[in-house]
This record gives C-alpha cells, sequence and structure tokens, in this order.
C-alpha cells in the first residue's frame, strides 16, 4: 500500500511538471540547439570550438528526449483498442532498431503467422521498443543477442478467460540480468540504475501504464549476469477481426 502511494505521488509530480515546464522546457532546448547549429557554421571544421559546440547539441538533444519521455508518460493518450497483428510491430520495431546497431548484438523477431491482438498500435509499438532498448542497453558494448518471440496462453493465472485468448510477448535479452532489489522498483517512475543523462527510468513505468491500460499483465525473469526476460500477456483476438479492421483502414502505424 505505501508502494502505492510514492507511485500515485511520483505520477502527480510528474503531471505537474509537464503541465509546468516540460512543454517550455523543450522550446528552450529547441532555441538552445538551433543556435548551437548556427554557432557551429562559423567553427572551423576539427577545431576545439566546433567540439564543444556538438557537446552542446549532444547534450541539448539527451534532454529534449528525456522532456519527450516526460511528456508522452503524463499525457498519455487513453488508446483505441481493435484488432492489430502484434508480429507486424514487433518486426517494424526491430527493423527500425537495427539501423543502430552495433554489429555484435543480434535482434531476432520470431514469426510465422500473425499474432493478433486486441491493442493500440502507438501503444504496442512503445512497448515492444522500451523493451528491446533496455535489452540493448543491458547488453551494453558485449556480445548479445536479444530474442522477441510469442505465443498464446489459454488461460494464464490471474487474467479472465476470454474468446480471443491471450497472447504472450516475451523479450530476452542475455545482458547483465538484474538484482532483486533492481527487480523490486523495476516499474516505478524515475526509477534508473544509469548514469544521469542516459536513464530517465521513465522506460518501464510506461509500459507497466500501457499494459494495464490494455487489461494485460507484466513479469520480468531474471537474474545478475544472467540475462532477462520480459513476458507480456495481452488480450487476443482473431485474425477475422484483423481484417475487419484493415478493412475499415485501421492499419497498425508504419505500414501505410
Ligand atoms: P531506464 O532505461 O531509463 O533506466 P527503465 O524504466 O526503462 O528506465 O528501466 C529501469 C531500470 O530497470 C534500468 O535502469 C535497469 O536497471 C533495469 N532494467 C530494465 N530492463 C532491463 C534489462 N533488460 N536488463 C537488465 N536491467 C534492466
Ligand atoms: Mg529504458
Amino acid at each position: 500500500a505505501r508502494d502505492q502511494v510514492v507511485r500515485a505521488q511520483k505520477l502527480e509530480a510528474v503531471g505537474q511538471l509537464s503541465g509546468g515546464i516540460a512543454h517550455d522546457f523543450n522550446n528552450i532546448l529547441t532555441t538552445i540547439i538551433g543556435s548551437a547549429h548556427l554557432a557551429g557554421l562559423d567553427a572551423d571544421e576539427g577545431s576545439d570550438l566546433a567540439g564543444e559546440i556538438e557537446q552542446i547539441d549532444i547534450a541539448a538533444r539527451r534532454a529534449q528526449n528525456l522532456v519527450r519521455e516526460l511528456l508522452t508518460f503524463a499525457r498519455r493518450e487513453p488508446g483505441q483498442l481493435k484488432a492489430v497483428d502484434l508480429s507486424e510491430i514487433a518486426r517494424e520495431v526491430t527493423r527500425l532498431m537495427r539501423a543502430s546497431m552495433p554489429p555484435t548484438i543480434k535482434l531476432n523477431c520470431a514469426r510465422s503467422a500473425p499474432v493478433v491482438v486486441l491493442g493500440d498500435p502507438t501503444h504496442l509499438h512503445q512497448i515492444v521498443m522500451n523493451l528491446c532498448r533496455n535489452a540493448l542497453e543491458a547488453i551494453g558494448a558485449d556480445d548479445g543477442i536479444i530474442t522477441v518471440s510469442f505465443s498464446s496462453v489459454d488461460t494464464p493465472t490471474g487474467l479472465p478467460q476470454r474468446d480471443g485468448g491471450w497472447v504472450q510477448l516475451q523479450v530476452h535479452d542475455n545482458g547483465s540480468g538484474m538484482s532483486e532489489e533492481t527487480r523490486s522498483h523495476l516499474f516505478e517512475p524515475f526509477f534508473t540504475t544509469k548514469p544521469l543523462g542516459k536513464g530517465s527510468g521513465l522506460g518501464l513505468a510506461v509500459v507497466y501504464g500501457l499494459v494495464q491500460d490494455m487489461g494485460g499483465q507484466i513479469s520480468v525473469d531474471s537474474q545478475r549476469g544472467d540475462g532477462s526476460c520480459f513476458s507480456i500477456l495481452l488480450p487476443g483476438s482473431s485474425e477475422q477481426a484483423l481484417s475487419e479492421a484493415k478493412a475499415r483502414g485501421d492499419l497498425p502505424r508504419g505500414s501505410e
């Protein structure tokens, strides 16, 4: 109960912050980035000055990402539930991520037939993206493998039986794993073990909220030094519902 109070207080703090300053802050950062760019035009290529200006740009962009995460977190749209192919969304995410990944890390997305769930496509995109990003960061500079997989579960414990069944999404990595201490704070807003400027501690709080909104469940299996596996249960739907949704023009994001 105390955890819930702390969580609610943090959520309220985020809400106030976003309402008050996050938006203005974003505008300020845009000015900083713009001015740094202009200053960079006058600096000699390869000079110390050009290097310093680039640092300003990098730091300001990091701050902008953080503000963006705060805004998404605080002003979470309710989302629209419809039949979507989760494997299509996951492939889209993995394709995007591979473009900026070191070649030492493999990102596999198991898939054959469509995996239809009842969810909001933009939110599902965010869920898969946040989990894969964490997996990538847990592997760091080492070799590693991230695997995204799906399976169907008829009646998971703790969830009601439904006609469409349940779909389980798993994101597995062989990265650092986590301590029990970390595991117990995982979904709290602002909880991070990453250095300042690297982690916001909002990724999993966002995932947790979105999964709740869809009526699903999230769990994690992880040991320090032994990698992690995040499992998410989401309400399933039928391929027929998927083709009906597509016929209405409800295409998942990125497939237009
Ligand atoms: P952030 O990534 O900004 O730190 P998150 O909410 O995404 O915030 O994650 C919170 C913390 O949970 C991370 O700082 C890390 O300690 C831990 N964590 C999340 N995913 C993993 C993972 N796949 N492997 C190991 N630790 C993880
Ligand atoms: Mg994260």
